[in-house]
């Protein structure tokens, strides 16, 4: 039996921020964070598409990107580690919904709170539109919704950059897996490891991802997320583009942007949950038409890579799950992100770091994202979900 004041089962992206956060906000004791890969080969972090945006329909949403805003612009001097910059290759191109004419009423209606949050979110028209990508084939938009502040990032800087420092302020970090969270009359004990070993802990924050909640629900302590496959595409586009790509959402869902001289491209398509990283390149086959309808200098295009990865997706409202579970004292979540953790990552791990330490929220009230919203049915309704 080993003991730790914290255990964090996973050190993605959220499990490092987490640790790196407690340890900033003046968390003193012991902290083990429980990664299984340190490679990251499979985690969402390390397949992540890297979008940044503050252009949501809710206030929760808005403040943690606008929050996170800040952390990535200073990030490289911020997270520097022995005088070396933390790069993270945040690039703000921006972020760009592409609009019909019958979408732009809800548009219109979501960068009013953006705007009175602070984001400098725009309505273009479609003019406006081949300012930024003059390739853009505008005949059947009516606009697009655009933030110049947002972009795009390098998801596996960021983790990297958070466990480094974590780790330089005396977080460990094992290489194994948990089997179990281990509990005792509505306390959280600590977890059970698959070689044998038990590590007693009073605090246990679940941050495993897509494999988080089955972790829970195997403690008796179910939440609505589930895995589910996203697939990515890299190719080039033969005939160059004049500019760089902004984060761009076709009014069909395909998402766009460039990665170096290449672009990549997703969608959400419509798959059963579970683990499965299979990268099927047939799958391309509905979103060509869709690019190259889009942006005619994609009808050329050549195909040359993609990924599989996983979204811990929310059922019941695809938002974050934050704070302490209401039936275990100690049991602490950090799940349901699906397709935004990269952007609300920071904000997130602080968040949790205050909770603990400070037992209230300070900096960001992340109170609506708590796990009792489901029985209180007081879902977080997200419009901008991609
Ligand atoms: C294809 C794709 C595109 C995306 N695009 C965007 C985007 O554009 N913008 C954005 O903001 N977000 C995006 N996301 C979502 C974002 O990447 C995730 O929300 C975020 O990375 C989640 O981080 P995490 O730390 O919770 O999970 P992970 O990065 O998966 O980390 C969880 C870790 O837990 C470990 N683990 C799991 N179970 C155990 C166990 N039992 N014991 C020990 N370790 C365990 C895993 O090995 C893993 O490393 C995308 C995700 C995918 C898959």
């Amino acid at each position: 039996m080993k003991k730790a004041d914290i255990v964090i089962v996973g050190g993605g992206v959220m499990g490092s921020s987490t640790a790196y956060s407690l340890r900033k906000n003046g968390f003193e004791g012991s902290i083990v964070v429980v990664e299984k890969d340190p490679t990251y080969e499979y985690s969402s972090t390390a397949r992540s598409a890297g979008g940044f945006r503050q252009l949501y329909s809710t206030s929760i949403n808005i403040q943690l990107s606008r929050f996170s805003l800040e952390v990535y612009k200073n990030f490289a001097d911020e997270m520097a580690v022995d005088g070396e910059k933390a790069e993270i290759d945040f690039k703000q191109r921006g972020y760009l919904f592409l609009a019909t004419e019958r979408m732009l009423p809800a548009f219109a209606k979501q960068l009013m709170l953006q705007n009175s949050l602070g984001v400098p979110s725009e309505i273009l028209s479609t003019s406006d539109l081949l300012n930024i990508i003059p390739e853009l084939e505008t005949s059947d938009l009516g606009g697009g919704l655009f933030c110049k502040e947002d972009g795009y990032l390098d998801p596996y800087s960021v983790m990297q950059a958070y466990r480094k420092n974590a780790q330089g302020l005396g977080v460990e970090y094992i290489t194994a897996e948990v089997s179990s969270l281990t509990t005792e009359g509505g306390r959280m004990t600590g977890v059970q490891l698959v070689d044998g070993t038990r590590y007693s802990a009073p605090i246990v924050i679940n941050c495993a991802g897509a494999w988080g909640a089955q972790l829970s629900e195997a403690a008796g302590l179910p939440l609505p997320v589930v895995p589910l496959k996203r697939q990515m595409y890299v190719f080039d586009s033969t005939k160059k583009l004049e500019k760089m790509l902004p984060l761009t959402i076709d009014p069909t869902g395909v998402y766009f942007r460039h990665e170096g001289d290449k672009v990549v491209a997703g969608f959400s398509e419509d798959v059963k949950p579970g683990i499965d990283f299979n990268w099927k390149r047939s799958s391309f086959d509905h979103l060509w038409p869709i690019l190259a309808h889009r942006v005619p200098n994609f009808e050329s295009l050549k195909l040359e890579s993609g990924w599989a990865g996983m979204y811990d997706h929310n059922t019941a409202d695809q938002n974050a799950i934050i704070g302490e579970h209401p039936s275990m004292k100690g049991y602490f979540v950090a799940l349901g992100f699906s397709g935004h953790g990269m952007q609300q990552a920071p904000g997130v791990g602080l968040g949790l770091a205050e909770l603990i330490c400070k037992g209230k929220y300070e900096t960001l009230n992340l109170t609506p994202l708590r796990v009792e919203r489901f029985v209180e049915k007081d879902l977080v309704l997200e419009d901008a979900i991609v």
